[in-house]
């Protein structure tokens, strides 16, 4: 059975501890591919502070150049209106009817999962990969909606154990990764204040900032 990640984020841009942390996931899980799929976010209020949806995209699309496995996906950007996990979902699943599907996470960003739309099914009927991330604790991820879902969040049982043909045993694993240090974040206010940023992110990603003159609007509001 084809096993895909998808891995959805703002990617404002993307850096080397996404890529890093989809490379262990992929690595000790053994998923065949994973998805990048940036967000759709309307334009930014403050010019220069954010990069376009289209810039965010080609960003990763640069960064996964190159590297087995990863591929950028449009499905977001492409819907032109902000996306919700469920409908995500279903494009993907229309595109790969037989492939097991896995949500990859940051532990920080499951813990927000209650605000997606139709949240419980998404959880009933998906399966979700939980990463850890520099000053998170990943067992705080336990506690995910006030801890309902306990009994459906457990370790990854062996390596490559999640591209087998049986499902796994719990909806939820948690994979913790030596994660890097590094946010959109800090990459954006390192623009701005005209420090480099090669080591952050992919050569390519650091040039397409240079040339596109991204992020360089006085601060974030
Ligand atoms: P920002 O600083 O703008 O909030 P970010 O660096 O957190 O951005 P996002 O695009 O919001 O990046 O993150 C997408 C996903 O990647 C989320 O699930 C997040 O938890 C995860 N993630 C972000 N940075 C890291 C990192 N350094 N290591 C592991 N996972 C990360």
């Amino acid at each position: 059975m084809e096993t895909i990640g998808l891995f959805g984020g703002t990617f404002d841009p993307i850096h080397l501890g996404h890529l890093r942390a989809a490379a262990e996931v992929r690595r000790r899980t053994r998923l065949a591919r994973i998805l990048f799929i940036p967000s759709y976010l309307p334009p930014h209020k403050t010019p220069g502070t954010a990069a376009s949806p289209a810039d965010r995209l080609r960003m990763v699309e640069l960064a996964c150049r190159r590297r087995a496995g990863f591929e950028a996906s449009p499905l977001e950007v492409d819907a032109g209106e902000k996306s919700y996990s469920i409908l995500t979902l279903r494009k993907v699943r229309a595109l790969a009817p037989r492939a097991r599907l896995f949500f990859i996470l940051g532990g920080d960003a499951f813990l927000d999962i209650g605000p997606w739309r139709e949240y419980e099914k998404v959880l009933r009927e998906r399966f979700f990969i939980v990463t850890g991330r520099p000053g998170f604790d990943l067992e705080r991820a336990r506690e995910v909606l006030g801890g309902r879902l306990r009994d459906d969040i457990g370790p990854l049982a062996s390596p490559g154990s999640l591209s087998g043909t049986a499902p796994p045993p719990t909806r939820v694993v948690l994979l913790p990764i030596r994660a890097l240090d590094v946010s959109s974040t800090k990459i954006r206010a390192k623009v701005r204040r005209g420090e480099p940023v090669e080591g952050l992110v992919p050569r390519a990603v650091a040039a397409y900032i240079r040339e596109h003159r991204l992020y360089r609007g006085r601060q974030e509001p």
